[in-house]
C-alpha cells in the first residue's frame, strides 16, 4: 500500500519521547493561518521552489512540457495552474532550486527508514511519529503503517488535528502508544475563523481517546494576537484537567518558517508575521498553563 509522503525526518526531539523518526503526510482538511507545514494541505504533490538557488540558467523552462515556467533577466515565474507536478523540471535544475513535495512511497520503504534509528530508539525510548498535513486524511495507509511498525516493536505516536470519524481513531487505538493531539483555539467560533473547522468534533474526539484509556499528549500552537489571551491559557490548563490519560502539554510557540514555505509553493499564508516568538514570551505562557494544573507543561 502506497502513502503520500512528503519528508521523513529522523533524530527528531519534539514529536513525541526519546528520539523519533516523524513521518509526514500530506492532505489536510484544516488551513491554520499559522500553518507551519503549509506543503502539507494538499493531498496532490506540489512544486517547491527555492529562489535563492535559482540562477536563471533557464534549464527549467526547456524541460517543462506545460512552459510553467517563465524568466526575465532578474525574475522566474512558475504558473502554478498549469503545473502537473511531473517533476520534469525537478531533474533538469542544475542547482537543486526545484523539488517536488510529495512521493508516493509504500509501507515498507518508510519503515526502511524508520528502522534505520533502531537503536537510538531503544536507548532514547523513542520510535516513529506520524504527522502532516492529518494523517487521517490517508487513513489505510496510516493503519498499515501504524500496524507494520508495530509488528516490528517500535513505539508509536501519531500528531493529529482531530478532524476525523471517530471510527477511525478506534480502529488504530491499539497500535498508537501516544497520540499527539493539536489544540488550536479554545474558542469555537474563532477556531473556525483560523483553521476552517469548528472544534466540536475534535473536543468530542479527544474525550472520547481519552475515554478508551489511550495516552495523549496536548499540542499547542500559541500564536501572539490570534490565541495568546490568557482566558484561552486557561482553557488548555482546565482542558488537561479533564483528562485521565493525558501524559504532558506542549505549547508549539509560532515562528515564520511556515510563512516562508508558503512561498515555495507559490501560496501567501494568511498569518504573516515574521517574527519569532521569544523565549520570554514562551516561557510566560508555560508558567500560565503550569501553575493551573499538575500535568507537566513543556516548549514543544
Ligand atoms: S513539475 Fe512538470 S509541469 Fe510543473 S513546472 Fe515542472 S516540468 Fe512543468
Ligand atoms: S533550472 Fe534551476 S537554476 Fe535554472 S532557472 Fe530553473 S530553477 Fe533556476
Ligand atoms: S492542522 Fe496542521 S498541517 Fe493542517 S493546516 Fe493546521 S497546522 Fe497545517
Amino acid at each position: 500500500m502506497k502513502g503520500l509522503i512528503f519528508a521523513i525526518e529522523r533524530c527528531s526531539l519534539h514529536d513525541g519521547p526519546g528520539l523519533r523518526t516523524t513521518v509526514f503526510l500530506k492532505g489536510c482538511p484544516l488551513h491554520c493561518h499559522w500553518c507551519h507545514n503549509p506543503e502539507s494541505q494538499s493531498s496532490y504533490p506540489e512544486l517547491y521552489f527555492l529562489h535563492e538557488k535559482c540562477t536563471l540558467c533557464g534549464a527549467c523552462v526547456k524541460a517543462c512540457p506545460k512552459k510553467c515556467h517563465s524568466l526575465s533577466v532578474s525574475n522566474h515565474d512558475i504558473n502554478r495552474v498549469l503545473c502537473a507536478a511531473c517533476g520534469c523540471c525537478v531533474s533538469a535544475c542544475p542547482n537543486s532550486a526545484l523539488e517536488l513535495k510529495g512521493n508516493q512511497m509504500d509501507v515498507w520503504e518508510v519503515l526502511e527508514e524508520v528502522e534505520k534509528d533502531r537503536d537510538f530508539y531503544v536507548e532514547s525510548g523513542g520510535g516513529m511519529t506520524i504527522s502532516g498535513g492529518e494523517p487521517m486524511m490517508q487513513y489505510e495507509f496510516t493503519a498499515e503503517l501504524l500496524a507494520q511498525s508495530k509488528k516490528r516493536g517500535l513505539h508509536n505516536c501519531i500528531e493529529t488535528s482531530g478532524f476525523a470519524p471517530m471510527e477511525r481513531y478506534l480502529k488504530i487505538r491499539d497500535d498508537v502508544d501516544i497520540f499527539l493531539y493539536d489544540i488550536k483555539e479554545s474558542d469555537p467560533k474563532r477556531h473556525l475563523k483560523y483553521t476552517g473547522v469548528d472544534n466540536r468534533q475534535i473536543m468530542e474526539n479527544l474525550f472520547e481517546i481519552d475515554k478508551m484509556g489511550s495516552k495523549s499528549i496536548l499540542r499547542c500552537p500559541i500564536i501572539p494576537g490570534l490565541n495568546d489571551r490568557e482566558s484561552h491559557l486557561e482553557e488548555i490548563a482546565k482542558l488537561a484537567g479533564k483528562l485521565k490519560n493525558i501524559v504532558e502539554i506542549n505549547v508549539m510557540p509560532y515562528h515564520p518558517m511556515g510563512k516562508a514555505k508558503s512561498g515555495r509553493i507559490g501560496k501567501k499564508q494568511p498569518h504573516e508575521s515574521n517574527d519569532f516568538t521569544e523565549n520570554e514570551k514562551v516561557e510566560k505562557w508555560i508558567g500560565f498553563i503550569g501553575v493551573r494544573t499538575t500535568v507537566p507543561v513543556k516548549k514543544g
